[in-house]
């Protein structure tokens, strides 16, 4: 500090923060290099079943994989698909489910949590996309996505009730592998913490940004790996930065003073691959 400035008592001012700049390819692609030693590079085929994604994310919607999963396979008992296939198929009877109460739904889907909540919004999914049907062998078909232009196939997603980008997202890249990436609550917060994104930018900035820094064809590399980050290293409450190998390329990282004792260990979360849709 000055003199002038220590013997008036003043501290100096402090550095302003930089403002935020896209991160360059290289250093994205360095993090992705990263992720891809410790979690290697995620192999899920996109699996066509459209409507199936679409539910499922509702259903993922404020709970984990695991009621998630209970809530679907209950809706697939319940709405069990025995006729013809194509252009329909799908694991659900989803012209039973758009006949049935709404309650018949609620009842089905109570293991996931505000059953009363998801079964109205599937309901009025169901509804709005019969209502706008394209297939005209199928008023519930959404297999029309696999070849229009993706910019098509999500703003048809999100004029749906209750269907925001991340939703819309998972539908496109999950069953049609097409260039689209999901921002979900682990995704958001690892790549905040990495610079990835503007600090407080909205679910719009936040998808455009993420797709404008994913390298062509690994959207699902890109969000899987971030995604098993948040969920075994990068913490909300408290990141494990010690431990973290992408600590030497993060300006968020928590770095133990010398006095501080090493962080006990923690256990991992489980769950199945395929969390790469929830949230
Ligand atoms: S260094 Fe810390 S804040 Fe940065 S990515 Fe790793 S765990 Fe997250």
């Amino acid at each position: 500090m000055p003199p002038a400035e220590r013997a008036l008592g003043r501290e100096p001012a402090a550095d302003p923060p930089k403002p935020w700049r896209r991160p360059s390819a290289a250093r994205v692609a360095r993090v992705r290099d990263r992720l891809r030693e410790v979690y290697g590079i995620p192999l899920m085929a996109p699996h066509e079943r459209p409507l199936d994604e679409l539910i499922l994310t509702v259903l993922s919607q404020s709970t984990n994989d695991r009621n998630r999963d209970v809530a679907f396979m209950r809706l697939r008992e319940r709405f069990a698909d025995t006729g013809p296939s194509a252009p329909c198929a799908g694991s659900i009877d989803y012209e039973a489910m758009l006949r049935a109460p709404v309650g018949e739904i609620e009842e089905a889907i109570r293991p996931g949590g505000i059953s009363k909540v998801k079964s109205a919004r599937i309901k009025a999914i169901l509804q709005a996309i019969a209502g706008s049907a394209r297939d005209p062998r199928c008023q519930l078909s959404l297999d029309w996505m696999r070849e229009a232009p993706i910019e098509e196939s999500r703003d048809y997603l999100t004029a749906l009730p209750g269907v925001g980008r991340k939703t819309a997202a998972c539908v496109l890249l999950f069953s049609y592998g097409l260039p689209d990436i999901p921002v979900d609550t682990h995704v958001s917060r690892v790549g905040t913490r990495l610079g990835f994104f503007r600090p407080g930018a909205g679910f719009e900035e936040l998808h455009d940004e993420m797709l404008a820094i994913t390298p062509a064809g690994q959207a699902l590399e890109l969000h899987v790996d971030l995604l098993r980050h948040g969920r075994r290293t990068c913490f909300a409450r408290d990141p494990a930065c010690p431990r973290c190998p992408l600590a030497r390329m993060c300006p968020s990282r928590r770095l133990p003073s010398a006095r501080q004792k090493p962080e006990p260990r923690r256990t991992q979360p489980r769950g199945s691959t395929k969390n790469a849709i929830t949230a």
